[in-house]
């Protein structure tokens, strides 16, 4: 894959590549893609002639992919939460860790993030933070080019919060308030805040209440963890007498700008208020598998129109945030649970993109290659010996692909990734600086 000269008049064009659109009618299409001022002008035969041109020949060229779930925060503790549940994995481990970052740490940490995301063909993120410094996330987002909503976590609840990261409630919604005001919109909407309490257990109701109401008077969307543990739904049991959803729900925290992460243990009455609520799910596959969590039961979700996405969560709990691993888990779970011909690669390909992008309501805009929609594109190694030959590209994507075989990843029509080298930000300073702020984190930890 060659480009031809620099962004010559915000015109690209996507030469002789097999488009897989996503779009409604599900074409695949060997044609030239073009883009002007950051969105899809046409796909067809292209002879633009004063335009770049990337030669696309041997390349997949997909709408990038949408990540429902993550946590930037926390890149740093890859490999430092294994083999425990997700209790002991916060209050031992993560909450710690994130209560030791400081500024320079979480930057290192988005960065780092940020990096393996677009090399694995990511172009858009739901991002939850940690209660502090989230204005460093989003100013590394700013500068990287991905698409992404993003929040600082809220957590005030006196009972099982530690000192360290318990905020008071109306300090918490100020600056969230703040954040939003200052970086909602950034960029001609790339960038969007997101309001998201970290989940019920570790919010009061007053906080959960007025984080809903803080959403609905700007527009944001809402995001908070649901359902995910056994022990965490006991403790909901206790304080509610009600499942988790239902819990949130009477709270305010269903509807169509909600997305609830993980909803692997709900009753048959939650599962009707996600579908009545048009409330969003953020499946995370390898998150749950790893904690112990469970399965959620995703197949059945989609069958009753719940509107269903893709996520990694946090590098902790992973260890990776790669969609091609999280497509490839996530159709053989609901195999294993419904039957062999339940969510087939078409589906799954179709919640990691289009899917993704309805949840959180950007679906006329991205998740598909339409003309009119912003040029937020991966191009994928078409031919490799783990893929060839090929029959069908939804099971070759699913199946048999891997995020190595990304060759560039553009949001808007810029491009942040061309064959595989990283442009919009410094792969070797982002590994060295993981490595010495991660140093610094424990250096503090143990002070
Ligand atoms: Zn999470």
């Amino acid at each position: 894959m060659e480009q031809d000269g620099t962004h010559k008049k915000n015109k690209t064009v996507l030469k002789n590549g097999r488009i897989v659109t996503m779009n409604p009618a599900g074409d695949v299409v060997q044609a030239d893609l073009f883009i002007h001022s950051g969105k899809i002008a046409k796909i067809g035969k292209i002879s633009e002639t004063d335009a770049d041109v990337i030669d696309c020949s041997g390349l997949l060229i997909l709408p990038g992919f949408v990540q429902m779930h993550v946590h930037l925060c926390q890149t740093l503790f890859r490999g430092r939460a294994d083999d425990l549940e997700l209790l002991d994995w916060l209050q031992k481990r993560v909450w710690p860790y994130e209560a030791a970052l400081d500024a320079e740490a979480m930057r290192a940490s988005a960065r780092l993030g940020i990096a393996e995301l677009i090399k694995g063909g990511t172009t858009c993120i739901l991002d939850m933070g940690s209660v502090r410094h989230y204005d460093v996330v989003f100013d590394e987002l700013a500068q990287s080019g991905l698409r992404a909503f993003g929040g600082k976590c809220m957590m005030d609840h006196p009972e099982t919060v530690p000192d360290t990261l318990r905020e008071n409630c109306d300090e918490s919604l100020a600056e969230s308030e703040w954040l939003g005001q200052t970086w909602d919109g950034y960029d001609h909407q790339r960038l969007r805040y997101a309001v998201t309490p970290r989940f019920a257990i570790s919010c009061t109701d007053e906080l959960l209440i007025d984080s809903s109401k803080l959403a609905r008077d700007h527009g944001y969307l809402l995001h908070t963890h649901s359902s995910e543990n056994r022990d965490e739904m006991s403790l909901i049991a206790r304080r509610a007498g009600c499942g988790n959803v239902e819990f949130l729900h009477r709270l305010g925290l269903t509807g169509p700008d909600v997305i609830l992460a993980h909803c692997i243990w709900l009753n048959s009455a939650e599962k009707r208020l996600m579908e009545e609520t048009h409330t969003g799910e953020a499946h995370c596959p390898s998150s749950n598998l790893k904690l112990a969590s469970g399965i959620a039961p995703v197949y059945d979700y989609l069958q009753h129109g719940v509107r269903v996405g893709l996520g990694a969560d946090g590098a902790p709990c992973n260890n990776n945030l790669d969609m091609f691993v999280e497509m490839r888990l996530a159709a053989l779970l609901q195999k294993a649970r419904f039957g062999a011909s339940a969510l087939k690669a078409k589906d799954v390909l179709r919640m990691a993109t289009h899917g993704g992008a309805e949840a959180l309501n950007l679906g006329d805009h991205i998740g598909s290659l339409e003309v009119g929609k912003k040029a937020d594109i991966i191009g994928i190694l078409d031919e490799t010996v783990s893929t060839v030959p090929m029959n069908d590209p939804y099971s070759q994507l699913v199946y048999a692909s891997s995020s190595r075989d990304v060759m560039f990843n553009m949001v808007d029509g810029r491009l942040l990734m061309r064959n595989r080298d990283l442009l919009s930000v410094d792969e070797q300073q982002t590994i060295a600086l993981a490595k010495s702020e991660i140093k610094r984190v424990l250096d503090r930890m143990q002070a």
